[in-house]
């Protein structure tokens, strides 16, 4: 079933001024890092294999935990403002959004990318679907039918936590559909893909990547811990034998998918720090890639400050 739910807002003037300035302070202090780099450091190119990705690894950042926590609050703001202008520009009737795929193994982080990243956004921008097992009349339709009405409108920033891209992991894994069903999804995806590039959407697709060991560890911690129990599901475990058939699952959909107008990358994930601040850096290239700008006034400005100054209320 897919859950869609489009957050509150609330008291938004007021957190906006806070992270600003708090991102004004951090920013004078941390390391800056450039979008750009992690781009590229992190792309899924020609001869790329995951089982070379150094899971506790930190392409394109050079600093340590607290300095990459203080760069995550000091990008808060730009990141913030670059969605109101993708959203302004839709109210002129721009098309323009985006659309972050997040995908990992369990307890890869996915929810804490929601949380810190995606979170610093202005929650009206925002839309947010978890992907869970089709329901019955998900069942019904073609794989991409739950896809599509998920998808983000004009000036959005869409969240998907789990995507199409289960229907060829999980169910490669399990053999949910017949081979020859999932067989044909990569080439399937990949034309779906393109006509949503057609249609004025970027996508970024982000792949956690954590090792079996960070794994146990995490799963080790939501059993000891009351406070997180509720995040166990006894399901992941069965899941975690599975760890080898996943990685393959993964490898081929790296390789089949990762394409010129809608990439994959792959962020090494057993630290939390630094998958989240990839993240953010990744959907910060994108959008400054789109070159945005507040949309021009439709009136006269000058001709509406004059009224407004002549006003007698
Ligand atoms: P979670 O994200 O931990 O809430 O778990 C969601 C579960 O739904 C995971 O076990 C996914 O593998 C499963 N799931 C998501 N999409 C599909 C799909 N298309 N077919 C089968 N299972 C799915
Ligand atoms: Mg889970």
């Amino acid at each position: 079933m897919a859950k869609k739910r489009k957050k509150q807002v609330k008291g938004k003037g007021k957190a906006k001024a806070t992270t600003a300035k708090k991102g004004q302070k951090a920013a004078q202090e941390a390391p800056q890092p450039t979008a750009a780099t992690f781009g590229k450091a992190l792309r899924v190119g020609e001869g790329f294999t995951l089982a070379d990705v150094d899971p506790r690894s930190t392409p394109a950042f050079t600093g340590d935990k607290q300095a990459g926590k203080d760069a995550l609050v000091a990008a808060d703001a730009e990141l913030d403002t670059l969605q109101e202008q993708l959203f302004a520009q839709s109210r002129a009737g721009g098309r323009r959004r985006v659309l972050l795929v997040v995908q990992g193994m369990d307890t890869s982080g996915k929810g804490g990318i929601m949380r810190h990243v995606v979170g610093s956004v202005d929650p009206q921008g925002v839309e947010h679907t978890a992907f869970k097992a089709p329901s019955a009349e998900e069942k019904k339709h073609p794989f991409l039918w739950r896809i599509r009405r998920a998808l983000p409108g004009p000036g959005m920033i869409g969240v998907f936590d789990r995507s199409h891209y289960e229907d060829v992991l999980v169910v490669r894994v399990h053999d949910l559909v017949p081979p020859a069903q999932w067989k044909r999804r990569y080439a399937t995806i990949n034309r779906f893909e393109e006509t949503l590039a057609d249609d004025d959407v970027t996508i970024v697709k982000v792949m956690l990547h954590i090792s079996p060991q960070e794994q146990k560890a995490r799963l080790g911690e939501r059993l000891e811990r009351p406070d997180k129990h509720w995040k166990f599901n006894p399901r992941d475990l069965d899941e975690r034998e599975h760890w080898a058939d996943y990685q393959e699952a993964y490898q081929v959909l790296l390789e089949r998918c990762s394409t010129e107008r809608a990439p994959w990358f792959v962020v090494p994930a057993d630290r939390k720090w630094y998958a989240r601040l990839a993240v953010q850096q990744l959907l910060l290239e994108h959008l400054r890639g789109l070159d945005l700008t507040w949309p021009a006034a439709d009136f006269d400005v000058e001709e509406q400050q004059a009224r407004l100054a002549a006003s007698e209320v």
